[in-house]
């Protein structure tokens, strides 16, 4: 509050005075020692003296009380213009921080422009996020859903730049809440939140998360996963945390959807639809990287072509969706059989498969297409109730013994492949 100053004796008005006072002692010196009639004048002095005296001094404490009021009205306005000013003062901090908030989420939408992949989103949305809110207690989790069970399951988890090891993989009840009623959640203590069973929440996830903010991603409608940020502290989010997280979840949802669909397709230009295999054009692409790579750790790699034999009758005498089938089964058994990290199963065309094997030896590789044949001719495939077989050779060439190029390496197996079939079929031969 703003002081009062103290109020001052008017100089002014004892100047005053004393201009009366002055002419009044003259009379009475004068009547004293020269003319007593000076009495006379000296009394109607007087009393016009006090006659002004007292009107002014009257006047004096009106305009003295009208000042009074008006300076207190003044202190008041002065008030009141100070509590705005403070008013004023935090509104602009809080405007300052929410520039600095939306600029930082120009940054986020930025870098997330850059990205094409969902793995690359994920990263990139997490990696802002983590910095939008940047706190050593504060957990940003991030969950998709699985568009097939139609659950959730975490893909990142991250607390001051560390990635933390969740036990509830596909969310807690905070999250299944989100999830069904399609809101965003915001807890200031668990503790206190009459929504949920504290203790339940404590059996399930031993972090024993006190506040929570959680948004579901949604795009028209439909969720693609649940943004959340949690503590072990209580209070630690507000209101408007809450509206940033949501703005950046409308942002993230986005950006998940296309990514998806972007992985979508880019998954049906290199995959073969009837097998879900990798087609040729892109088996052409990885041999390519593969070789230099393999050239400069001065190790061998395989490559395997695999060709059902007589498919041509199997196919007129069960027909062609059940030659389909059998493509089908072939596949998953291929995947099944090669399915060591590095390996590439890929549909070459019609009834022929590839297999690419980093880092092995010849000997390793010709022993697991032996394994492979043997296991198809054992194989009973089952069509419409009727048992069927079929048989499959195979051509072995390696890298960089048997070729120094990549289109050397695929004629060697194609070669490799040929002799199979001269020599009776349902076997493997390697290139010579
Ligand atoms: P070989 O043992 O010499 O390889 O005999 P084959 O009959 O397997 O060889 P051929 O190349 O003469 O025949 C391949 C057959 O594969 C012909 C074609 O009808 C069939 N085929 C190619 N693509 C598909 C497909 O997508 N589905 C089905 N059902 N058949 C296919
Ligand atoms: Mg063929
Ligand atoms: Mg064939």
């Amino acid at each position: 509050m703003i002081q009062k100053p103290k109020q001052r004796l008017s100089r002014y008005f004892l100047f005053f005075v004393a201009s009366l006072l002055v002419p009044l002692a003259g009379f009475f010196i004068y009547a004293v020692r020269f003319d007593v009639r000076f009495f006379f004048f000296l009394s109607v002095a007087l009393s016009v003296n006090v006659t002004v005296l007292f009107l002014f001094y009257h006047r004096l404490k009106s305009k003295k009380a009208s000042l009074k009021l008006q300076r207190e009205e003044y202190f008041e306005k002065a008030n009141l213009l100070k509590a705005d000013l403070e008013k004023e003062s935090a509104a602009i901090a809080a405007f300052r921080e929410k520039i600095v908030s939306y600029s930082q989420l120009k940054g986020l939408l930025e870098a997330l422009g850059m990205c094409l992949t969902l793995e690359d989103t994920v990263n990139s949305l997490c990696k802002e996020t983590v910095a939008l809110f940047d706190s050593r207690d504060i957990t940003v989790i991030l969950y998709l859903v699985d568009h097939l069970s139609g659950g959730i399951a975490i893909v990142y988890a991250s607390r001051n730049h560390h990635a933390v090891n969740i036990k509830m993989k596909h969310g807690d009840i905070f999250d299944r809440w989100c999830l069904k009623t399609l809101q965003s959640l915001y807890i200031e203590d668990t503790r206190s939140d009459f929504r949920f069973d504290v203790e339940k929440v404590d059996d399930e996830d031993m972090r024993r998360v006190r506040s929570l903010l959680s948004v579901p991603l949604l795009v028209h409608n439909k969720t693609v996963g649940i943004l959340r940020l949690d503590s072990q502290l209580p209070g630690r989010f507000t209101e408007e945390d809450l509206r940033f997280l949501k703005t950046i979840g409308d942002v993230a949802a986005v950006a998940i959807e296309n990514a998806q669909l972007y992985d979508r397709v880019e998954d049906l230009a290199i995959r073969d639809s009837l097998t879900g295999l990798f087609l040729r054009r892109y088996l052409m692409e990885r041999v390519a990287e593969e070789i230099p790579r393999h050239l400069r750790r001065d190790k061998g790699m395989a490559f395997i072509m695999f060709d059902l034999d007589h498919f041509k009758s199997y196919n007129d005498r069960f027909g062609h969706p059940a030659g389909d089938i059998l493509l089908k089964t072939m596949a998953e058994l291929l995947k099944n059989h090669f399915s060591d990290p590095g390996n590439l199963v890929c549909r070459y065309g019609g009834e022929e498969f590839c297999v690419l094997m980093p880092e092995c030896t010849k000997k390793e590789a010709a022993a697991r297409a032996n394994s492979f044949v043997e296991l198809v001719e054992k194989k009973d495939i089952v069509l419409r109730r009727e048992k069927t077989s079929i048989s499959v050779s195979a051509g072995v060439a390696w890298f960089p013994d048997d070729a120094k190029t990549r289109e050397e390496l695929i004629q060697k197996a194609d070669t490799a492949l040929y002799e199979a079939k001269k020599q009776g079929r349902n076997r493997v031969c390697l290139s010579p």
